[in-house]
């Protein structure tokens, strides 16, 4: 095909507009660079395939620490959100975790603004069929009615659209996601090039009429009040929230469900691809926990200006009439209508060991791959990606060194190594089981442990900086005085140590030791430090974590110190591992295959020992 060149040389070419790609190309032009957004639909942008839900466990984190770097979903939450919760509110602040029910199409909307009136962003609808190559390394894109566009850097974030094909029941047809066509081509020429192209699966419940749920026989779930915000910007959620409503499935629904087996497309062994662990269908639900008489589900509103409601945890695959009666077999659902039905899509994935840290693929020079493309599921993990792909290609335009977190320093860091390091079979989603410095990976902190580098890129404007800057001083001062201040047992309130059993104390407590007693919390202290109450809510709350969780937080630290040197140690990519003596040819291999950056990366590599770790280093030092 002859293709038209276009007029416009661009500095970052980002590839599809959902959660990654969004992220990317706004990262991308408020750094500087000239950027194309190019995406199959344009009344699709930052569109919620599944649950219309932003954060959750881990989730949250990583919404967070997007926000702290200058990314926009933490915002766009805010500002679309229908219900607010803090999680796990009764458990330690590392794993609090908040989430929000978004409007679903306010939320797309809202992106879809924000893109628009950015500065030196242009969006355009194309379905990108091929990359252009100088080389080895990158130069535009082709589109499939003939338009070339050339650019320095290219992102990939193409989701489930890459050969994607949706089943319902034994039928399917290809689509990217359900009403929109999905990308052929691309992944044929990735794998042509060299990439190794695998297939995953995913998938969702039906969306049902809330006109025909008899909400009267369900019990309804409220957010919090007052409804907390993702952005570190947001002073407060304005608009009211809605209620969401739960039920269950029972023994005739799983009945039901085991009934239609010979019809699904998992179960009858159509679907290839790998699904997700950790969200599992309801029939696979059924049959791994067939002891189980009941799941119970959420049914979530869409949005202020719909009647459709999500399911949560009924996602299917099953035919059409077998989800009629599964969902018609729940309490208060007996006349539900469906609008939408479930189904489950199969894509096309790369496998991202072929990344650097950066997220800039090994085998093709400035090409990025962000999002579901590298084998992760869910739209903050997308997100978090995408931001650090488009941070680096602007580095990359700009002549600089990459961003690369560590794990110790954000959940984005943890991300991005577990995928570049470890890769995976099936869709990965992050947990916080998965940070092993969880304790200093908190979402409260999220702004202190980042913002620096959101403002350092350019991300953060100096009037969010400056907020962020006095804040930190107004903790780093509280703390201080809080040493410094000691309780007088003369002038002090008798209650007060009554109360808390001090009365017996030889020396004066400074109000340091006694916020750090469990049963002393900030409010507690006010009664005898009226200059407490004086602070923000954000400055409290982060000086009572930091002095209450001090030592935990000290021996995180120092674990972290002791690992720096490894993860500094950069692997030259040059390096001949078939030349350096000592190392198993079972540990050459991996070595190999996964081609680490860094010693830390390679020392989380399975099977490769602390003692082969040891020989890399030495062999490392010897090149000088
Ligand atoms: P997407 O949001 O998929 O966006 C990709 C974008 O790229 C789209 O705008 C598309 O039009 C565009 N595009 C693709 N190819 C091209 C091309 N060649 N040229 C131009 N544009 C292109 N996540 C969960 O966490 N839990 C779940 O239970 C869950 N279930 C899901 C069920 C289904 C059926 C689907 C479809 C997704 C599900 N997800 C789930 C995944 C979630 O939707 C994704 O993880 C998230 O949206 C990924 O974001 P992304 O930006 O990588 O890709």
């Amino acid at each position: 095909m002859a293709y038209v060149d276009y007029e416009k040389r661009y500095d970052v070419i980002v590839v599809g507009a959902g959660h990654a790609g969004c992220e990317a190309a706004l990262a991308a032009a408020r750094m500087g660079c000239e950027t194309l957004l190019l995406t199959i639909n344009l009344d699709a942008i930052a569109l919620m395939s599944c649950n219309p839900a932003i954060g959750g466990l881990a989730k949250g984190h990583l919404v967070k620490e997007i926000d702290a770097l200058g990314g926009e979903m933490g915002k766009n939450i805010d500002a679309t959100g229908i219900q607010f919760r803090i999680l796990n509110t009764r458990k330690g602040p590392a794993v609090r975790a908040s989430r929000a029910q978004a409007d679903k199409q306010q939320y797309r909307l809202r992106m879809k603004k924000i893109l628009e009136n950015q500065d030196r962003l242009d969006l355009k609808q194309g379905e990108v069929t091929g990359l252009v190559f100088d080389r080895s390394t990158v130069g535009g894109v082709d589109t499939k009615v003939g338009i070339r566009f050339r650019g320095t850097t290219v992102i990939l974030t193409t989701g489930t659209f890459m050969r994607g094909l949706i089943h319902v029941g034994l039928t399917h047809y290809a689509g990217g996601r359900a009403g929109d066509l999905p990308s052929i081509g691309l992944s044929d020429q990735l794998r042509e090039f060299g990439f190794t192209v695998g297939r995953l699966k995913t998938g969702t419940p039906a969306r049902l009429d809330g006109r025909t749920i008899d909400f009267s026989r369900l019990e309804p779930q409220y957010g919090d009040d007052p409804p907390q915000p993702f952005s570190f910007a947001t002073g407060q959620i304005n608009q009211s929230q809605l209620p969401c409503y739960i039920a269950y499935t029972n023994i005739r629904t799983h009945d039901i469900i085991r009934g239609g087996l010979d019809r699904s497309p998992l179960y009858s062994g159509v679907i290839e691809g790998v699904g997700p662990r950790y969200c599992p269908s309801i029939e696979d639900k059924v049959m791994r926990f067939p002891d189980k008489d009941r799941h119970q589900t959420f049914l979530e509103p869409e949005g202020r200006d719909t009647v459709e409601y999500y399911p949560s945890g009924l996602s299917t695959s099953l035919p059409i009439d077998v989800q009629y009666a599964l969902y018609r077999s729940i309490e208060g659902l007996e006349r539900v209508e469906i609008m939408r039905p479930a189904y489950a899509i199969e894509y096309d994935y790369v496998d991202p060991i072929q990344l650097h840290t950066s997220l800039e693929t090994k085998l093709v020079a400035n090409l990025y791959h962000a999002g579901q493309i590298n084998g992760t599921s869910g739209y903050e993990e997308a997100a978090a990606q995408g931001l650090m792909a488009g941070i680096n290609a602007a580095l990359r335009v700009r002549g600089q060194e990459p961003l690369v977190l560590g794990r110790s320093e954000a959940y984005i860091g943890v991300l991005i190594d577990d995928l570049v390091t470890l890769g995976t079979r099936e869709p990965y989603r992050m947990f916080t089981s998965r940070a092993e410095y969880r304790l200093l990976l908190r979402e409260d902190n999220a702004d202190l442990r980042l913002r620096e580098f959101g403002h350092a890129v350019g991300l953060v404007d100096d009037a969010d900086y400056g907020r962020f800057r006095e804040k930190r001083a107004q903790i780093a001062e509280e703390i201080t005085r809080l040493q410094q201040t000691r309780l007088a047992p003369s002038t002090a309130d008798s209650t007060f140590l009554a109360d808390f059993a001090l009365t017996g104390l030889q020396n004066a407590p400074s109000f340091e030791q006694l916020l750090r007693r469990p049963d002393i919390t900030y409010a507690e202290l006010e009664r005898i430090d009226p200059l407490a109450a004086a602070l923000p809510p954000a400055v409290r709350e982060q000086v009572e974590i930091q002095v209450k969780y001090q030592g935990y937080i000290e021996r995180q630290l120092e674990q972290v110190e002791r690992s720096k040197k490894l993860e500094a140690t950069r692997i030259p990519t040059d390096v001949d591992y078939q030349a350096i003596p000592g190392l198993s040819i079972e540990v050459r291999e991996k070595l190999l295959k996964f081609r680490p950056d860094t010693l830390g990366q390679a020392s989380r590599i399975q099977g490769v020992t602390p003692a082969a770790v040891g020989i890399l280093a030495l062999a490392i030092k010897a090149r000088g």
